[in-house]
């Protein structure tokens, strides 16, 4: 669910049409919904609200200082996995004691920030890193409190570069080493050793990897308790899916349905970090045509956004549903997805003016016939967009803009040569 949709033959964010969005900051642009935003936090709230869980909203996938204030007044807290995103939570004014900081490698100064922030869990990877933040913390004579991140070794039948909750990733540790590293960690009183954390991987389309993992993580907790531990909080991490071909993803009801049982009455805090659910439908990336180039089979649509402004289908071939935003009428729809099938469609790879083969945006896309300065959107650009871009071939970052209800406002300017220049002047 999303509020970008056709209107009068032209794509409308919320009720501003895109065209006067583009006309005003340029192309390539990103541009969002705070009413989808707010819609998808909501629907989270609601559907898991018999666990009154504190829902920490996962910066890495949309960072924007409003994006994170728009959440922050709608009572969010954050994930942050960088010293740099606890600057963004804290600037956006959030609740520190609703911060979980998690991250395979966090440096001394990053984790002396979040103490000095006093924030609400570390989120631990390893036993080194638990060491170190016992030292640090015992240096300090600071009160920190920590959960492990297990790795309940379930499939989520995602990407294997956003799969994070097998055996074989970088990610936490194995259910048999928590068990020894509560043992070995969990007595002293420096760091208060005192929940578990699971994130599985993103985006997860289904519900039984989640029941798989929270049982997982019960079974051990219990363990924990017998063994005399004091666990009072379970972090179930994110990775709840978004709409990009068509309606794919459980709906956040669908994964409580299944949850909230399970955790109900458990005497647990429950910690949620939501990212993509929340941000991916809530974007779109506005750029447009610069040259239509004819080759042989199909064409090539060459539009002035690259893989510099949007990564995801160069780096985990994910698909975006792209449509022009002010198509011919006969190709007005409100369909997406790899289905909608409207006669006259010709087949094209959207492609960027990066120099890399594997820039494209969408590839082998049957789209209405373009021209030269035809705007198009590519949907559900939300998460995971912005927040990878680079700088690569020298070119600035797209300017990003904030729409609520008939008007908008820019809340990311778009970068000049000189932004690019000026860390080596
Ligand atoms: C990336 C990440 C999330 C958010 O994942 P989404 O798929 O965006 O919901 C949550 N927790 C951790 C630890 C992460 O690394």
């Amino acid at each position: 669910m999303d509020h970008f949709s056709y209107r009068n033959n032209e794509l409308f964010c919320e009720d501003v049409p895109v065209t006067r969005i583009a006309d005003n900051v340029g192309t390539p642009a990103y541009v969002y919904s705070a009413a989808t935003f707010l819609h998808h936090y909501d629907a989270v709230t609601k559907a898991f609200a018999a666990l009154d869980p504190v829902i920490c909203y996962s910066i890495k996938s949309c960072a924007n200082l409003h994006i994170c204030r728009l959440l922050r007044d709608r009572g969010a807290g954050f994930d942050v996995v960088s010293g740099g995103e606890l600057v963004r939570a804290l600037e956006a004014g959030a609740d520190p004691a609703k911060i979980v900081f998690a991250g395979v490698g966090k440096t001394d100064e990053e984790i002396h920030g979040a103490i000095d922030a006093e924030i609400g869990w570390f989120n631990v990877e390893s036993e080194a890193e638990l060491e170190n933040l016992i030292a640090i913390a015992e240096s300090r004579r600071a009160a920190v409190r920590a959960a492990l991140r297990v790795n309940p070794d379930v499939d989520p039948k995602t990407h294997r570069y956003t799969s994070t909750g097998k055996k074989e990733t970088k990610f936490g540790v194995d259910l048999e080493r928590a068990r020894r590293a509560f043992e070995t960690y969990g007595r002293q009183n420096s760091v208060q050793l005192c929940g578990i954390h699971l994130h599985i991987g993103s985006p997860v389309n289904t519900v039984a990897p989640y029941v798989q993992a929270i049982e997982k993580g019960l079974a051990l907790i219990n363990e924990l308790r017998s063994d005399g531990f004091k666990i009072d909080m379970l972090d179930i991490g994110g990775g709840f899916g978004a709409h990009y071909k068509a309606a794919e993803a459980p709906a956040a009801v669908k994964y409580a349905e299944a949850i909230v049982p399970l955790l109900k009455g458990k005497d647990l805090q429950i910690i949620m970090e939501p990212g993509r659910s929340i941000a991916a439908n809530a974007g779109i990336l506005v750029t447009k045509t610069l040259y239509l180039k004819k080759s042989g089979e199909r064409d090539f649509l060459i539009v002035d956004a690259g893989m510099n402004d949007l990564l995801r289908p160069s780096l985990y071939e994910a698909y975006h549903f792209a449509w022009p935003v002010k198509p011919p009428p006969e190709f007005v729809t409100n369909e997406r997805g790899e289905n909608v099938s409207l006669p006259g469609l010709l087949p094209m790879d959207v492609v960027g003016p990066v120099c890399e083969s594997g820039d494209f945006l969408a590839k082998d896309r049957r789209l209405p016939p373009m021209k030269r300065d035809d705007l198009l959107a590519v949907f559900s650009s939300g998460a995971y967009g912005m927040v990878m871009t680079s700088h690569y071939n020298s070119r600035p970052n797209p300017p990003e803009v904030l729409v609520e209800g008939d008007s908008f406002r820019i809340i990311r300017r778009r970068e000049t040569y000189e932004d690019l220049l000026a860390a080596e002047r």
